[in-house]
């Protein structure tokens, strides 16, 4: 019955019951490091808490289930969960990434695991074509974010998979931007999909943890493997949070949705405003692929004002007052950010601007207060 249910049951029941020493309706915080043995070996299921506690296990359960996957790992943040991903590769392999990658992502890929013989390649995956051409026989890994930050660009994940699965080639995909409630792309056809759950699945901007989940029992193996062989898990304070945040998803992301594309439209007619970048608008290149593949467009989206330069966009978002000027987002609270300062400092800047991101770019993540509000914010800040 509950395996049935739709997305808005799932975020609060799937894979949940009440807790088996008292009935708890929310798992306890098992603020605990081991377990009393009877015997050696005689245990209850838990051992010692990286390899599982039963409040991180509550919270796998729940993200299996709203990703519509059979695995779900949790790690202590959306970076240590990639960088398990990326423990699956040997030296020699190719990963052919996109280009305009969060921040982190790409510094853990070039700066971290480059150093280990592992190479990237990173191309503009808004044309299918171009992920095609960078696959070779080495290649393991397609790694894709989509839509992407800040950019907004949407790939087609369907697509991409059908490429990797007739090249014998995994397919991750960091679906932190869109959120199950919007897409799934393990139902899209890829392996594993990769959160940082810090963002919307937590939503209230109090936790840094990540998660991966996937259908495929051989990859779950080998992820629960590294999970516990290499540590990087989520306390069971934090796992609750997430859990916690969880169980309103649905009704969160349902006003971020409308907060956003009222704001969208706003900024799009504001005769101070060059460029606005939202998958939702009919003119956004892919947006027949948006459509297709998303339930909505999600709360995020960025715009560049006329005549701007780093300075003066500096100037608007510090003028923003209910906007928090701050990096992350996905929380119930707005957040403005720019991203040639902040999340996209860590690339150089020839290479971020060929992908878009220029220096009068500004980011909004937008939340869940009310509308009017925030276009009364914005108003005032772009003058
Ligand atoms: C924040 C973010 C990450 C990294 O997650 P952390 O929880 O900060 O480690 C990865 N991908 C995207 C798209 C993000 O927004």
């Amino acid at each position: 019955m509950k395996d049935k249910m739709h997305f808005n049951s799932k975020t609060i029941h799937g894979g949940q019951e009440p807790d088996k020493a008292y009935g708890a309706v929310m798992p306890p915080i098992y603020q605990t490091s081991t377990y009393a043995q009877t015997t050696p070996g005689g245990h209850k299921g838990f051992e010692y808490s990286r390899t599982h506690n039963p409040t991180r296990q509550a919270l796998e359960r729940s993200l299996a289930s709203i990703e519509a996957g059979e695995f779900a790992f949790a790690f202590g943040s959306g970076l240590a969960a990639m960088d398990a991903v990326l423990k699956l590769l040997k030296p020699g392999d190719e990963v052919v990434s996109t280009d305009d990658l969060y921040g982190g992502s790409y510094r853990l890929f070039t700066k971290i695991f480059e150093d280990f013989g592992i190479r990237f390649h990173f191309v503009n995956m808004s044309n299918v074509d171009n992920v095609e051409a960078a696959i070779n026989k080495n290649t393991r890994m397609v790694w894709v974010e989509t839509p992407t930050n800040p950019m907004m660009n949407v790939i087609d994940i369907k697509a991409v998979s059908v490429l990797c699965k007739s090249n014998d080639v995994l397919l991750a995909v960091d679906n932190t931007f869109a959120s199950p409630y919007i897409q799934q792309p393990l139902n899209l056809g890829a392996d594993i999909v990769m959160h940082s759950a810090t963002k919307y699945l937590a939503g209230h901007s109090d936790v840094i943890l990540g998660s991966l989940v996937t259908n495929d029992k051989s990859l779950a193996e080998r992820l629960g493997f590294i999970q516990n062989a290499s540590g990087a898990v989520p306390g069971p304070m934090d796992s609750f949070l997430t859990l916690r945040g969880i169980k309103t998803l649905h009704v969160r992301m349902q006003r971020h949705c409308e907060n956003a594309a009222e704001i969208a439209h706003y900024l799009k007619t504001h005769p101070k405003i060059e460029k606005v970048y939202w998958p939702g608008f009919e003119d956004h290149p892919n947006h027949h692929i948006a459509k297709a593949q998303m339930s909505d467009f999600g709360g995020m989206l960025s715009f560049i004002t006329k005549g701007a330069n780093y300075e003066s966009s500096i100037q608007i978002v510090e003028k923003l007052k209910l906007f928090t000027l701050a990096e992350s987002l996905g929380g119930v609270e707005s957040l403005a950010g720019h991203p040639a300062s902040m999340t996209h400092a860590s690339i150089p800047k020839e290479i971020r601007e060929q992908s878009g991101v220029v220096d009068a770019l500004i980011r909004l993540s937008v939340g869940i207060e009310d509308v009017r509000d925030l276009i009364a914010d914005l108003d005032q800040a772009i003058g």
